[in-house]
């Protein structure tokens, strides 16, 4: 296009503008932008630029090219931000709920980064997916499950009150031990109605495969009640672990998840591996695994009680 070097002055705007959803990736509007004026995406980088190279786009040639003003474009396309990368933290990358793009008649699979704190849109009452399970990204209309709302609501509050990292960290161990409970069909009655609600049936045995795409949102109001518990600064980095500390932890996941927990089957059947006394997690809490080499020595079980779950491993009590 231009065979003799870079041009020097902005590129030329397109005929057809096209408006970018809040937190759009760049690549996902540049790419909107192409189609919607029936140019290759690479063709539109190569008007941008002024030449045939693959590079980072400059926010001052694809604002003249779209016609918007450059602090607008900055705003809704955070990559494009001074000093931010590829990848945001504490955002994630999810596609845009396809309500909001069927309001503006737009492209379906818009690429968008939200907190990661936000798994549902709240004004269509759309289940957009989880960070804690980035695999599982189907959309579902979530209008009749009012405990997936207001699993949102807390899950916000969680992350304003202990921090955003501090939640990502709660939500992925909580996750993982809601995964495995749906896997076993531990403590289904909460997930039941979802999995109905959401998929029309329930499997006969109650159990969920980890790649089943309705996995995340019909844990996820258990998920999130029970980070809740697990973000406390008390399991967190508790200064000793003390006798009665398991009990006292378990009431709390009784209180918060409304679980109806009987002993035959370990609360937290396996843990997450931060809380495992040996601690491989990336997000590894000194306290919680202190706290749960302590119990383990505290918390003796029968064998009769493991024989009627001796698939479960009770990370929690790994001298068993
Ligand atoms: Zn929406």
């Amino acid at each position: 296009m231009f065979p003799f070097g870079c041009r020097s002055s902005l590129p030329p705007r397109l005929p057809r503008p096209v408006p970018p959803f809040p937190g759009e990736t760049t690549a996902s509007y540049v790419f909107r932008l192409a189609v919607a004026n029936e140019l290759h995406p690479e063709d539109l980088r190569t008007h941008m630029a002024g030449r045939r190279e693959h590079g980072p786009v400059n926010l001052d040639a694809l604002a003249a090219a779209a016609g918007r003003p450059r602090y607008a474009l900055a705003w809704a396309l955070p990559e494009l931000r001074p000093g931010a990368g590829r990848a945001l933290s504490g955002y994630v990358r999810r596609t845009v709920c396809w309500r909001c793009a069927a309001r503006r008649g737009s492209f379906p699979y818009a690429a968008v980064w939200q907190p990661a704190e936000i798994c549902v849109c709240l004004p269509h009452r759309v289940w957009l997916g989880s960070a804690a399970h980035p695999r599982l990204r189907w959309q579902y209309d979530i209008g009749r499950l009012p405990e997936i709302i207001q699993a949102q609501g807390k899950h916000s509050r969680l992350a304003r009150r202990c921090g955003r990292r501090a939640a990502i960290t709660a939500i992925g161990e909580a996750s993982r031990i809601t995964a495995l409970w749906a896997r076993h069909g531990f403590y289904r009655d909460r997930r039941v109605p979802l999995i109905r609600e959401l998929r029309g049936k329930v499997p006969i045995t109650g159990k969920l495969p980890s790649f089943d795409d309705v996995m995340a949102a019909v844990t996820y109001p258990e998920t999130v009640d029970l980070a809740r518990v697990l973000a406390m600064p008390r399991w967190r980095s508790p200064a000793e672990a003390a006798a009665g500390d398991l009990q006292q932890f378990e009431r709390e996941v009784r209180a918060r998840t409304g679980i109806d927990y009987t002993a035959a089957v370990p609360l937290v059947p396996e843990a997450p591996r931060s809380l495992l006394p040996d601690g491989h997690g990336e997000c590894a809490g000194p306290g919680i695994r202190q706290l749960a080499s302590s119990l383990a020595r505290q918390t003796p079980r029968s064998k009769s009680q493991l024989s009627e779950a001796p698939q479960v491993r009770a990370s929690l009590v790994p001298h068993l």
